[in-house]
């Protein structure tokens, strides 16, 4: 395949900073989007492939430039936001590429993916052992997905995943203090191995639905391949868009009910009040839950309050949305609108 969009999500982690080199210089892949929120910080001068001008300088950013610089014409997108918050429509690529260290994000991107009808490659490094992991997903008829490996049970995937939840401070297999920057760099030429391997259509080489871990420690590699567990939590449907002509800045709430029923945005709420995790401060504006919107006082993301949170918005309970436009609430094109089981993307203009 050529011309391939890839997108990747994980600029800083470990292993995102030696990965994207490698696939700006693949002839095959013609743009790159990355998405991390974060900012470079001087300890990961000693395990990330980046300089020390770099420290202070969003992630994105950072490494924005360096792929300019190795290959001026690919096209390069870069955005500094958590991959849950990108209107989803943004997103819509050949690959997506994981060096995510979070199980929540993790499983946002195993949902994108397969509502993208996308193929995409996860890996992770634990550092204490000297692993390095790669699984590959292809969302079609019966294979596997990223949780249909998940465990329940006191320490299983799903209750990891609520402590991340509750705290934001577990880390499973990808804590970047744990790495070495030369685990993070074989984890690195890994994926871009098989990043190629796909570019070529190799598919019958192409470790979809397989998992390989390398156990550098012990110089051992282990392949297992993945079967799509029929109790999976997760409902591995895709979605099929339609795209809905509305320029968020002018169009209102009530235009788009009565146009489509109702809407919902998929891992977002609607929320009336935003609240500082820092200072406390309240910030009351009807809008989406994307934390976009900084403290005012302290400058840290707001999040939601939880007051008020509508999954759906309907013309009958939606109240002060109603005369606000889809841009005021946070609303943006690329956005997918869920109605029943109709999904409409947010179309700036024809
Ligand atoms: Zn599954
Ligand atoms: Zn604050």
């Amino acid at each position: 395949m050529n011309a391939l969009h890839i997108v990747v999500a994980g600029a800083g982690g470990n292993t995102g900073s030696h990965l994207l080199p490698h696939l700006a210089r693949m002839s095959e892949v013609a743009r790159l989007t990355v998405v991390d929120p974060d900012v470079y910080e001087a300890e990961n001068v000693r395990v990330q492939n980046i300089d020390a001008p770099d420290v202070g300088q969003a992630k994105v950013l950072a490494q924005a430039a360096r792929l300019r610089r190795i290959r001026p014409e690919l096209e390069v997108t870069a955005r500094r936001e958590r991959i849950e918050d990108v209107p989803r429509g943004l997103l819509r690529c050949h690959l997506f590429v994981s060096c995510l260290d979070s199980r929540m994000a993790r499983q946002h991107l195993n949902e994108i993916a397969w509502r993208l009808d996308t193929p995409w490659i996860d890996c992770g490094v634990l550092g204490s052992q000297s692993l390095v992991r790669v699984s590959a997903y292809t969302p079609s008829g019966d294979s596997p997905c990223l949780e249909c490996s998940w465990s329940a049970g006191r320490n299983g995937d799903y209750s990891l995943l609520e402590q991340e939840y509750l705290c934001g401070a577990v880390h499973g297999m990808g804590s970047p203090t744990l790495s070495s920057a030369a685990l993070g760099a074989l984890a690195a030429s890994l994926v871009a191995i098989e990043v190629a391997k796909f570019a070529r259509g190799d598919l019958a080489e192409w470790s979809a639905s397989r998992q390989l871990i390398f156990d550098a420690g012990h110089r051992v590699a282990q392949v297992t391949a993945e079967r799509r567990n029929p109790w999976c939590r997760f409902d591995h449907r895709a979605w099929s868009l339609e795209p809905w002509v509305a320029p968020p800045a002018t169009t209102t709430v009530k235009e788009t009910l009565r146009a489509l029923g109702s809407m919902q945005v998929a891992g977002h709420h609607f929320v009336s009040e935003m609240v500082c995790p820092g200072c406390g401060r309240r910030d009351k504006a009807p809008r989406l839950n994307r934390p976009l919107a900084r403290c005012a006082a302290c400058n840290r993301r707001m999040a939601s309050s939880g007051f008020g949170a509508l999954e759906r918005l309907e013309p009958r309970c939606a109240g002060e949305f109603m005369r606000l436009t889809l841009a005021q609430v946070g609303l943006r094109a690329g956005d997918i609108l869920t109605s029943g089981a109709r999904h409409r993307l947010l179309v700036e203009a024809q």
